[in-house]
């Protein structure tokens, strides 16, 4: 059976089609969140946006305007938003059973065979799946209880630039102060080292591989490197809120060498790199370098479910029952909703698809760049891409980036932003983007990037 319809079948017909935005009844949703809801609520703050309906790469508002979705809920709707061959199955677990801890279903044991038939190299047949909570927060909490049950250390090393999360051993190992701040302290013995980018560190690639590694290896080895037990690395394999922040080739495996050496556990976040969104299955496939353990979520859950799980080795195994625990360990209808969703990529190539339109976005960045100076850089793989914008002196420039984010709304493409300072445009589409979609959405962005430049 082929898996549900062709992706130029799933889509609004007349997206981007927008009228004047917000309209009223997005505005009086809008007015009526701020009543009730907490202040915490943050998304609308950028684009102020009330979603009514979303099919594959295109989503109305409540007034019945149609946009192109190049942010796809962060990097969650890899198969679009309302997937009919994911949502069959969802319809179909909904009327049997929901909720059943983590008793043996047929929908749990096949998405746990469906993921060691995509786990990277070195785990396929040699790993065991781990469902706790349903965020990508909780699959990082287990990679770090996973890593200190195994080795007996507690310190871990991550990365500047770094996002893991929102609970307390995630927000530990998240470079973002302001996001932390006000919660101090977290787990002791965390060290941030230098991520490469070499576009800030104004280094060449392998320069800042080289600088990376050694500051890694410093902390890990040197005998006054500061880290008294280090249990493991946890690393995003393309750092996400950081800026879609592509380490050059050397990286992983660099990282691969210094934890092997040390006896140390090497956790990968995929949540927003992995599951095809780099047009590999993982980000770290790039590099065939294969983690000790590793962490999904977002489009894990197939249409939006919340899934999430940490992939580990199966040497690691060595926890009692129990040990990492959650009412809403494998929620059924999500891990459905994830096994289709899987096929789905596979049937339709759409890895492969990834890295074809992928590389026309960027083509199509590359040559705005060359109108203008503003654009620092343009990085990424697959449909995981980041333009980088700076002011005329080289710097960061976030409000560049916002009045370009709020261009493309205005006219009917939702785009996000990444980085320490607002300055990265993140487009992160659903995968099932058609070509076409991509031509409109990128003809508006690139319309956004010049208006925006003119008037700055
Ligand atoms: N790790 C990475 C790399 C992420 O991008 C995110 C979410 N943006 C998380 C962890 C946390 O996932 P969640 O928000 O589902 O807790």
């Amino acid at each position: 059976m082929t898996a549900g319809p062709p992706i130029d079948d799933i889509h609004f017909d007349d997206a981007p089609n927008v009228d004047s935005v917000p309209g009223p009844n997005t505005r009086a949703l809008l007015e009526k969140q701020e009543d009730i809801d907490s202040s915490a609520v943050a998304y609308p703050n950028d684009i102020p946006i009330a979603f009514e309906e979303g099919k594959g790469a295109t989503v109305r508002d409540a007034d019945g305007n149609t946009y192109i979705d190049m942010f796809a809920g962060i990097g969650v709707l890899n198969v679009g938003h309302s997937n009919p061959y994911v949502l069959e199955a969802v319809h179909e677990q909904a009327d049997k059973f929901v909720h059943t801890v983590d008793f043996p279903t047929e929908a749990r044991l096949e998405l746990i065979e469906k993921l060691d038939e995509i786990a990277p190299a070195g785990m396929q047949g040699n790993n065991r799946v781990v469902f706790g909570g349903p965020t990508g927060s909780d699959a990082v909490e287990a990679s770090i209880k996973l890593a200190k049950y195994n080795t007996g250390g507690d310190g871990l090393i991550a990365f500047r630039g770094a996002y893991h999360g929102a609970t307390t051993g995630a927000m530990s190992v998240t470079g973002n102060k302001k996001f932390k701040g006000h919660y101090t302290p977290l787990l002791s013995d965390v060290v941030h080292a230098p991520y490469p980018y070499p576009f800030r560190q104004d280094k060449s690639p392998q320069e800042a591989v080289d600088h990376a590694l050694e500051e890694v290896q410093a902390i890990v080895e040197d005998p006054y490197g500061g880290l008294a037990n280090p249990a493991g690395i946890i690393v995003e394999p393309i750092q996400g809120e950081g800026g879609i922040v592509t380490p050059p080739k050397g990286f992983l495996q660099g990282l691969r060498d210094i934890a092997d050496e040390n006896d140390i556990v090497l956790i990968f976040d995929e949540i927003q790199s992995g599951l095809g969104r780099s047009g590999e299955w993982w980000a770290s496939d790039w590099e065939g370098v294969t983690p000790d353990v590793m962490t999904s979520a977002k489009a894990l859950g197939g249409v939006g479910f919340p899934l999430s799980a940490t992939m580990y080795k199966e040497e690691l195994d060595t926890w009692g029952s129990g040990d990492h625990a959650g009412t809403y360990r494998g929620h059924v209808v999500g891990m459905r909703a994830g096994t289709r969703a899987i096929e789905y990529i596979q049937e339709h190539d759409l890895l492969a698809h990834a890295r074809d339109l992928g590389e026309y976005i960027q083509g199509r960045l590359q040559e705005a760049a060359t109108q203008t100076d503003r654009l620092g850089q343009i990085r990424g793989k697959g449909l995981f891409i980041g333009a980088e914008f700076v002011d005329s002196d080289g710097k960061p420039d976030g409000d560049l980036v916002d009045d370009i984010q709020q261009y493309c709304f205005e006219h009917g493409v939702l785009v996000w932003t990444a980085g320490r300072h607002g300055n990265i445009l993140r487009f992160l589409p659903p995968l099932v983007l058609t070509h076409d979609l991509a031509e409109a959405a990128l003809d508006i962005v690139v319309d956004g990037i010049e208006h925006a430049v003119d008037d700055a």
